[in-house]
């Protein structure tokens, strides 16, 4: 479109979003508020602390960069450089890596960027099948993976419903895979990596560690770690580890002289453009949270409360796969309770308990019904809730998944849910007035 000569381009006037744009505004108003009214058991979800809300939110959105720090395409990269160098630097700290790549944009982008490292077209790969707690970048047929390389699947044991390693090995010996996967994102026990590249070494193939889900877990020391292990690591950031939404890569000492160029040059130009300069500064903000005591402290409130939730779920008679977790999920199934996992989680919606519905290992239920839900205690935890609001949970959820609750019941569980959201209450960065009434602070640095 041409601009009128008598006029010029408008420059930024500072004028705020609200008054820019009413309709996205109140959007994410109405957004905030359900982030603060719902009681959210998605395994996946936490809320980012304050200070990784403002790097996500900051100016250096503006700044395009590409390549890596000292190896640019673009100058004025000096601020962006100490900025990604300082990220880095973190990563390699906290996971006790020898490498690291913070520049994937997500999880997912991570395990492409692997694939790209030690695959060719074609290529097998043996990863852990999704109905059974994988992941869709792990080789799911209608996804990229799936149509690019030649993906197989292992299965948890039908009578424990955890891993069975000499199976894995069996089966990884008959299909001979240039990469093997471990990790998932419905798994609630505890991943032997040790045990996998021992696997992996038997039938000469990689191995990845995929740590979405427990990379804070891990970070904390509460979950083994794959680094000393895996040939690669990825991960997603905005789960356990409390992040923006954004992705990274760990290499241990054993595999980053072979490896470190070559996963750089697979992020960055193999299947990514420009950095996400503003996402590399929440992810440095991220990683120096992580290391903080109290970081440990909300992981071992984590797993504590994950515990009693499944102890006190099996009491009142619920079904868990595995028979209860030992991270931070649990998939409880419902087949005994007569209903589906599309039912319970509409349920719970109703009632302002935010949950997802889950396939079970060998589930007989289409992917769109399932006979389980998956609930977590990550983003619960940040909010403050302890051992005591995980009693009241159970007996909410018993009450709304035990039998057809009436509308009294709905009534009451809908008043419990808001007096939980009230007594934590769940505050952004933008809430400026509740701000001054409660600690922000408190919030995200439970008490030792
Ligand atoms: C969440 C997840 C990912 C990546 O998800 P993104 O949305 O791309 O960050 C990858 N692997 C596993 C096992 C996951 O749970």
């Amino acid at each position: 479109m041409a601009i009128p000569k008598n006029k010029t381009v408008k420059k930024n006037d500072g004028l705020s979003l609200n008054s820019v744009d009413p309709e996205v505004f109140a959007i994410i108003e109405r957004e905030n508020q359900r982030q603060k009214d719902n009681i959210e058991l998605i395994a996946s979800a936490n809320f980012v602390s304050p200070a990784v809300l403002e790097a996500t939110g900051s100016i250096l959105t503006n700044k395009v960069a590409e390549g890596y720090p000292g190896r640019r395409y673009f100058s004025g990269c000096e601020n962006i450089d100490e900025l990604e160098n300082l990220a880095i630097a973190r990563a390699k700290e906290l996971f006790g890596a020898a490498h690291a790549n913070l520049e994937p944009y997500t999880g997912s982008q991570a395990n492409h960027a692997v694939y790209l490292t030690v695959l060719k077209p074609g290529d097998r790969i043996l990863g852990m099948d999704l109905g059974h707690g994988g992941h869709l970048s792990h080789g799911a047929k209608f996804t990229m993976t799936g149509k690019h390389y030649d993906c197989h699947f292992y299965q948890v044991d039908p009578e424990t419903e955890r891993l069975n390693y000499d199976q894995i090995l069996a089966q990884a010996k008959d299909i001979r895979p240039k990469l093997i996967i471990a990790g998932a994102s419905a798994y609630p026990r505890t991943i032997d990596f040790k045990r996998f590249r021992e696997i992996a070494d038997e039938v000469g193939a990689y191995l990845l560690a995929d740590i979405a889900h427990i990379s804070g877990l891990v970070a904390a020391g509460l979950h083994p770690s794959p680094v000393p292990y895996a040939h690669f690591v990825t991960s997603s950031t905005q789960k356990t580890l409390r992040g923006p939404r954004s992705g990274m890569i760990l290499l241990g000492e054993h595999s980053a002289p072979e490896f470190a160029r070559k996963i750089d040059s697979a992020v960055f130009p193999g299947v990514q453009g420009a950095v996400h300069v503003h996402a590399i500064a929440a992810k440095a903000v991220m990683l120096k949270e992580a290391m903080s005591p109290s970081f440990a402290t909300y992981q071992r409130q984590n797993l504590e409360n994950s515990q009693i939730l499944a102890k006190d779920l099996l009491e009142r008679g619920f079904r868990l796969v595995s028979g209860g977790t030992d991270n931070h999920l649990m998939l409880i199934d419902l087949t005994e309770k007569g209903i589906t996992g599309k039912e319970a989680e509409d349920r719970l919606a109703s009632v302002r308990i935010t949950v997802n519905k889950n396939m079970l290992p060998y589930d007989s239920q289409k992917p769109t019904i399932c006979s389980g839900i998956r609930i977590g205690t990550s983003a619960i935890t940040t909010r403050g809730f302890g051992s005591e609001e995980m009693y009241c949970l159970t007996e909410l959820i018993d009450q709304m998944l035990s039998s057809e609750p009436t509308v009294q019941t709905i009534t009451k569980v809908r008043d419990e849910v808001s007096r939980l959201c009230r007594l934590h209450p769940h505050l952004n960065s933008v809430d400026k007035e509740e701000g001054e009434r409660f600690s922000l602070e408190s919030q995200y640095q439970l008490q030792s």
